[in-house]
């Protein structure tokens, strides 16, 4: 189990969550070389503690509690969650990689606004 980082974030990645994290889990952090090319944050899965810190920290309702109550058109951004593994080349260019091919699959989710997303998921 692990919180979820999810496409509200595309766009935002203002790393309001970082900063409330007690274990350092959730990458890239803004001083990180990875930082400005990632599309989005991701939750190192062994790492996260399931404080719960970030969900109210996210300003625009990216984040859930578990894979399970990860909504259905954001399950290809678990993986890309758990894969991400800050300083791993191969790892973070494969955590990327789903991100573009959710923000492929997904354009009607990407046409709207991101604080607008997490309303979307429901539907
Ligand atoms: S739930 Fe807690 S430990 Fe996990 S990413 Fe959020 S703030 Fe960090
Ligand atoms: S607080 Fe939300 S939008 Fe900001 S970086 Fe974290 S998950 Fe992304």
């Amino acid at each position: 189990m692990a919180f979820v980082i999810t496409d509200p974030c595309i766009g935002t990645k203002d790393a309001a969550c970082v900063d409330v994290c007690p274990v350092d889990c959730i990458h890239p952090r803004k001083d990180e070389p990875e930082f400005e090319q990632a599309t989005i944050l991701y939750i190192h899965t062994e790492e996260c503690i399931d404080c719960g810190a970030c969900v109210p920290a996210c300003p625009v309702a990216a984040i859930y509690d578990s894979p399970e109550l990860t909504p259905a058109s954001q399950k290809g951004l678990i993986e890309a969650n758990s894969v991400y593994r800050a300083g791993d080349a191969a790892a973070v260019a494969q955590a990327e990689a789903m991100v573009k091919a959710h923000m492929a699959a997904h354009a009607d989710l990407m046409s709207v606004a991101p604080a607008e997303r997490a309303v979307a998921h429901a539907k």
